[in-house]
């Protein structure tokens, strides 16, 4: 048997920090950010109750749960993040932008006309492409 080319992460760091989401999934801080209903990844009004607690850097890769590393987000991006790999993953979220961004205007630098439709807010900083 060969060997992952990544270390996978010690099962006591995984139970120790899903032990810790459970504890943070009932803070106020979590609380308010689901209070947004909106999933950080596709930007879609999502009902608080529906949003789960996501580990940008997931905890099987060493992620910590820690208040920079969990973003609520809808059970679609969440399925989606758990059955790919980091980088189908990213070409995932660079499809989700595009969509939501479907005919940028081209006037060059013009802020100050505000957006006639107000519509639905774009993800305003998807996660860092880092790993
Ligand atoms: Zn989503």
């Amino acid at each position: 048997m060969t060997d992952v080319p990544y270390l996978p992460a010690p099962e006591e760091h995984i139970r120790r920090e899903k032990q810790k989401a459970r504890v943070l999934r009932q803070s106020q801080w979590w609380k308010n950010k689901c209070g947004h209903g909106r999933c950080h990844y596709c930007g879609r009004a999502v009902p608080p109750r529906e949003l789960t607690m996501d580990h940008v850097v997931p905890v099987g890769r060493g992620g910590h749960t820690v208040k920079g590393n969990v973003v609520p987000c809808c059970k679609e991006c969440n399925t989606q993040k758990q059955h790919l790999l980091p980088l189908e993953w990213d070409s995932y979220l660079r499809h989700l932008e595009a969509e939501s961004r479907p005919a940028p205007p081209l006037s060059a630098g013009d802020r100050s006309s505000s957006d006639p439709e107000a519509g639905p807010p774009s993800p305003s900083s998807p996660q860092p492409a880092g790993r």
